[in-house]
């Protein structure tokens, strides 16, 4: 009787909740183990990497297939261009303001930041990817790689494509639209086994990270992170709030308390790609239509990235002073541009911001090997952009799936009046 009532309590605790505790203990555990953290690493972040492996699993079947279900039952081409195009207008605009904050508090900040000795310092650049190579790559060539490597944007182009070729089928697709249809609720039916255990997925993830890290945190690039910190929230109070609440018609407060599960989430994974599942199901139970959020969060999440944004803005900042470089504001102007494009390259997985932030460097002249200044705390950085940028996600889908409710409406309205 009284265990019933034990796993009753337990159940009642919201997924957020459980969340939480998680990653409180996850601290906890962190901190007892700073010295040992090689127990962490050896015997907890497998744990970690299990969970994570089996949301990764899921994540491309998901995308496929709830972008196909979403096309075909919007039943119109024309409708599903006019989200991507707004999506997208929202998601580079959004991107630019963040790089600015990032730019803006770190000027600020920038006469108290360390000098750190630039001697001496290495980094394996990585391959340069030029602008035209990212939109090729957007592109499938083959039906079973994109799936294979998870690349996302290339599964969403596949699965647009051949909804759109079930919608002008017609009639005569129409078993396999039931059948489409089926596999979506069986995988979803999945995820959802997969994230009853997000709370274990979280502990074991994170607490490796505090193991081996809490040290740092204090260490010389705590201002260099507070800068980046204090930028990610304040776009998200005064980006996302007023975004949400005038264009979404959604209280700012109500938002982030739905959000609360894939925020969570987020920062203890440190991947956009890995948070998706929990990101539609937090936009749908905020009021997106599924539609809506199955396209827009996997486009997000492969394309916008506010926090890394914001991130690389304090970096190249932080790393011109370091070498003593003033950057002018023709300058940070193209900085501004290039981490906006940068982030449509960036993969929604852990530390690839750090890999793209060679580009933005380069662009404005400054030394790649900086980037060693910074890597030793790029996880910690991560956590926060990557919540940054889920949320960023997470606002655009209520937005968009908000105006096209609108649209709808409007169009029924003057077909009644006809
Ligand atoms: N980890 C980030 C994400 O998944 C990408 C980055 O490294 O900036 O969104």
């Amino acid at each position: 009787m009284e265990e019933k009532t034990e796993k009753k309590a337990r159940k009642n605790i919201p997924l957020a909740g459980q969340i939480f505790i998680a990653l409180v203990l996850a601290v906890i555990a962190g901190m007892l183990l700073q010295g040992h953290s090689d127990i962490a690493v050896s015997y907890i972040r497998p744990f970690g990497t299990i969970f994570l492996n089996l949301v990764k699993f899921i994540v491309v079947p998901i995308v496929l297939f709830s972008i196909m279900s979403g096309v075909i039952s919007m039943s119109d081409i024309k409708k599903v261009g006019a989200i991507g195009g707004t999506s997208i207008l929202y998601y580079m605009l959004t991107t630019a303001f963040a790089t600015t904050i990032g730019l803006f508090f770190a000027n600020i900040f920038k006469g108290h930041y360390p000098v750190l000795s630039t001697s001496g310092l290495s980094y394996d650049k990585p391959e340069p990817v030029s602008l035209m190579d990212t939109i090729v790559n957007i592109f499938p060539s083959n039906f079973i790689t994109p799936m294979s490597e998870s690349n996302m944007l290339q599964v969403i182009v596949m699965a647009l494509l051949i909804g759109f070729a079930i919608i002008l089928v017609g009639e005569k697709a129409q078993p396999v639209i039931k059948h489409i249809n089926i596999w979506n609720d069986i995988f979803m039916k999945t995820m959802d086994m997969i994230l009853r255990l997000s709370p274990i997925g979280v502990f074991c993830l994170l607490c490796p990270v505090v193991a081996e890290n809490g040290a740092k945190i204090i260490g010389s690039l705590g201002l260099v992170l507070l800068t980046a910190y204090i930028c990610y929230f304040v776009h998200a109070i005064l980006v996302y709030s007023s975004t949400v609440r005038i264009l979404g018609g959604l209280s700012p407060l109500k938002f982030f308390k739905g959000m609360l599960p894939a925020i969570l989430f987020a920062f203890s994974s440190a991947s956009s790609v890995g948070t998706l599942p929990l990101n539609l199901e937090c936009t749908e139970k905020l009021g997106a239509s599924k539609e809506v959020a199955t396209f827009v969060l996997p486009l997000g999440a492969t394309i916008n990235m506010d926090g890394t944004a914001i991130y690389q803005g304090v970096c190249a900042i932080f790393i011109a002073s370091c070498y003593g470089i003033q950057l002018t504001f023709p300058q940070m102007v193209t900085i501004v541009l290039t981490a906006t494009l940068a982030s449509i390259g960036t993969a929604g997985v852990p530390g690839a911001g750090m890999v793209m932030l060679a580009m933005v460097l380069e662009s404005v002249g400054l030394p790649v090997e900086g980037i060693a200044l910074v890597a030793g705390v790029d996880r910690i950085f991560d956590m926060g952009r990557t919540t940054l940028n889920i949320t960023g996600d997470a606002s655009c889908a209520l937005i968009v799936s908000h105006l096209q409710e609108k649209r709808s409406a409007r169009k029924a309205k003057a077909k009644e009046a006809v």
